[in-house]
């Protein structure tokens, strides 16, 4: 029998997560004979979501629903993922470098007894072994990791990954495991979702995040436009969030998220080295900046000097004639 790959999925708010499309397409390039089972859990009537993941390259998807997982806690998820792994006995697992999996992981892998790579942005082959690259030092340096003995178990960072094609005519079996998820010790009363509508920001491909030059609230406003007409997500410098120009849900960094778009557009921010170990990595830079000396610019691809305020919806315009 050949291997077998599990891929655990997440869903948000009814649609599925980009990032689990990008680890189905990193379980084909960590082997691209394995037999890709998708999972996921949630409450009821998540099995478009599992046809979707078929769409994308899983072979097939086993789904749990139960009361209890109709939101994420790391028992309820633990029970269904357990009862899944120990059925399935996969050789590699992957999921998103998510809130989620960057909580439940390290549990499964514990209790599997498995070694975990988190968080990785590459996978090559090298001598016959997957060698996963993972940056570190906040993004200052990457190292190269394999596992050795074991099953594979890997987080990927969203955003790093190409998706498959989406393909609607593949074909293959959804199936609901039934899990007696019990034993809760939390309960999630009401979820207030705050900051970032629309477009998730670690998923964004495009990125305006402002700082504290953007001097208030209301100084964030032409960001959202020129966000809305990129299609892109906004996201702030903890000087903004700390000045309570925008929620902290926003905040990029080193303890706020971590975000690789294809466009990041750094307005008024001035490139601490907290901030630029969340973004660094982005694939290109654009800095806009009214001090030519300002640190951002030593990251950025392009440069902008001068006053965003008069900058932005120039831009904007410029953008919305494409
Ligand atoms: P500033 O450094 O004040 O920069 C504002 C910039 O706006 C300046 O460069 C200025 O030239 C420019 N500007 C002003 N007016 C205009 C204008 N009209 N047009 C154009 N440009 C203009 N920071 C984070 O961002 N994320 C984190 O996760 C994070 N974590 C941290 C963790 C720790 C433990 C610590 C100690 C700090 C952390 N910080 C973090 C804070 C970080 O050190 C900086 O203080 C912060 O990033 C600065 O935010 P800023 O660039 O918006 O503000």
């Amino acid at each position: 029998m050949g291997n077998k790959s599990l891929v655990i999925g997440e869903a948000k708010a009814g649609a599925l997560r980009n990032v689990t499309l990008e680890a189905i397409a990193a379980a084909k390039q960590m082997d691209e004979d394995a037999e890709i089972v998708g999972m996921l859990c949630g409450e009821s009537g998540i099995g478009d979501q599992a046809q979707e993941m078929i769409y994308h390259g899983a072979d097939r998807v086993v789904t749990v629903e139960h009361n209890n997982l109709q939101t994420y806690t790391p028992e309820g998820y633990g029970q269904a993922i357990m009862a899944v792994a120990d059925e399935e006995s996969p050789d590699a697992i992957v999921m998103g470098h998510t809130a989620i999996g960057k909580d439940i992981t390290p549990k499964i892998a514990s209790k599997l007894d498995s070694g975990l790579i988190s968080d990785a942005i590459g996978i090559e082959h090298e001598d016959g072994e997957t060698v996963f690259t993972r940056p570190i030092y906040s993004g200052k340096a990457f190292e190269k990791k394999v596992i050795r003995s074991g099953r594979t178990f890997v987080t990927i960072r969203p955003n790093n990954i190409k998706p498959l094609e989406r393909d609607s005519s593949q074909s293959g079996t959804v199936s609901t495991k039934d899990v007696d998820v019990k034993d809760i010790h939390t309960v999630i009363k009401d979820v207030i979702r705050k900051g970032s509508e629309g477009v998730d920001l670690s998923e964004a491909n495009v990125i305006v995040a402002g700082g504290r030059g953007v001097k208030s609230e209301e100084g964030f406003k032409p960001l959202y436009d020129l966000a809305d007409a990129l299609g892109g997500a906004v996201g702030a410098s903890r000087g903004a969030c700390d000045a309570e120009y925008c929620d902290y849900s926003l905040q990029i960094g080193q303890t706020g998220k971590v975000v690789t778009p294809d466009l990041y557009i750094a307005v008024g921010v001035s490139g601490a080295i907290q901030h630029l170990a969340g973004m660094s990595n982005s694939k290109v830079i654009v800095a806009i900046n009214k001090d030519a000396e300002s640190n951002i610019f030593n990251v950025a691809d392009y440069g902008i000097v001068g006053d965003l305020f008069e900058i932005i919806p120039t831009l904007t315009e410029e953008v919305k004639k494409i």
